[in-house]
């Protein structure tokens, strides 16, 4: 892979704090990737690496293979979108669009021409004489994407940008920007604590935590092939079941959960006699019993504990021994939800492993 931006080894200390500890990241050219990690865990801080606004003790930014390092943001070309939209109450959309146009002295024609194409591509025709107060949120996140786009730099950097709107406008407004970073090209990071964000819109996925990244890989990688039980409790409702491996060859697995075989592709090391973990998500479990045919996969016997309606899906906890499963239900009909003893089979090559049990977990 080329790697258009690119983080070797970058560490940033606050005091003795490690706020960035040895992050190496390749971007490709064009890519969309996503920052994902819960609060503190230095995913602003590696994108303010990037953009200038802070400096590295150790380690390289580069851009196209030129190292960043020492360069002011404005040598940079890195426009940054924050969630506070910072526009510049006094002046209206076109004045704040163009602002960067006019700073570098642009004719009127070419401002004008500029503008609208922006003003086009946000759906803000119309607009362009209001100023930020008389616009509603989604509105003036659209012109802060269009401020920061408007100099046709070929780095985007988005910093928790949709996190002042509400849920239904979020998903529309996440779709639409996909949409137009994916029709202009240009290198997209996104930084976000939001899975559903973060699974949705990139091409790369980077966890972090503490400093440090956990995971680089693809939405569906990071879902369903977590490198560790913290990537897979952070992107999404996990089960988490404690096995050991029974047999190993080179067609798959066989691991015994609480004396029952389950027997899982080929893909992952593991030798006889190794405690694993099985990451199991809320859809690779059925209830069984919903058509003719007869229970499929590994099946297991448990007592719906509690159920919650969820419009797409109906989500139950199922109790098991002394555990409890969650599982989501998409064969939601009229009739309401199940109660009582159920059969649920498990997908089993939907399952993943990671090596070592309970004593491996990650908080
Ligand atoms: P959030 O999702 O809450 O924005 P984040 O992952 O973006 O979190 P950062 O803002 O990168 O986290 O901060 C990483 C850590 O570094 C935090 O513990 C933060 O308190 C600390 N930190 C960030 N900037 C400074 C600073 N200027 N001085 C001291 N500590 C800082």
């Amino acid at each position: 892979m080329d790697a258009y931006i690119e983080f070797k080894n970058v560490v940033k200390r606050f005091d003795n704090f490690v706020a960035l500890d040895h992050v190496s990241l390749q971007i490709p050219k064009g890519a969309f990737v996503t920052l994902l990690g819960p609060s503190g865990c230095g995913k602003t801080t590696l994108m303010r690496q990037l953009a200038g606004f802070s400096e590295p003790e150790e380690g390289d930014v580069l851009v196209d293979g030129r190292r960043m390092n020492g360069l002011p943001p404005f040598k940079r070309n890195t426009p940054l979108v924050f969630q506070e939209y910072a526009l510049f109450p006094h002046m209206t959309v076109y004045e704040n669009i163009s602002y960067g146009l006019k700073l570098k002295k642009a004719s009127k024609e070419e401002m004008d021409r500029r503008v609208e194409e922006m003003l086009e591509m946000f759906n803000l025709k119309g607009l362009e004489k209001r100023f930020p107060k008389q616009m509603s949120g989604g509105q003036q996140q659209r012109v802060a994407f269009a401020r920061a786009l408007v100099m046709g730099q070929d780095i985007l950097l988005l910093d928790e940008p949709l996190s002042n709107l509400d849920a239904k406008l979020r998903v529309d407004v996440r779709t639409e920007l996909r949409q137009i970073q994916r029709r202009l090209g240009i290198t997209t990071i996104y930084v976000t604590h939001d899975q559903d964000e973060a699974l949705s819109m990139s091409d790369i996925i980077a966890v972090m935590r503490r400093g440090r990244i956990e995971q680089i890989g693809t939405p569906w990688e990071i879902y369903f092939r977590p490198a560790n039980r913290f990537v897979a409790d952070f992107v999404g409702t996990v089960n988490f079941l404690e096995a050991t491996v029974t047999q190993a060859d080179a067609g798959g697995v066989t691991v015994a959960y609480h004396g029952m075989p389950l027997r899982l592709p080929a893909g992952t090391e593991a030798a006889e006699g190794d405690p694993v973990t099985l990451v199991v998500r809320p859809e690779c479990i059925h209830l069984a019993g919903r058509d003719e045919r007869p229970p499929q996969g590994a099946v297991l016997e448990g007592e719906i504990k509690n159920y919650s309606f969820l419009g797409r899906i109906i989500r139950y906890w199922v109790q098991i021994g002394q555990e409890t499963f969650i599982l989501d239900d998409a064969n939601v009909d009229l009739t309401g939800a199940r109660s009582g003893r159920v059969t649920l089979c498990l997908d089993t090559h939907k399952l993943h492993l990671l090596k070592g049990g309970d004593a491996d977990a990650a908080s």
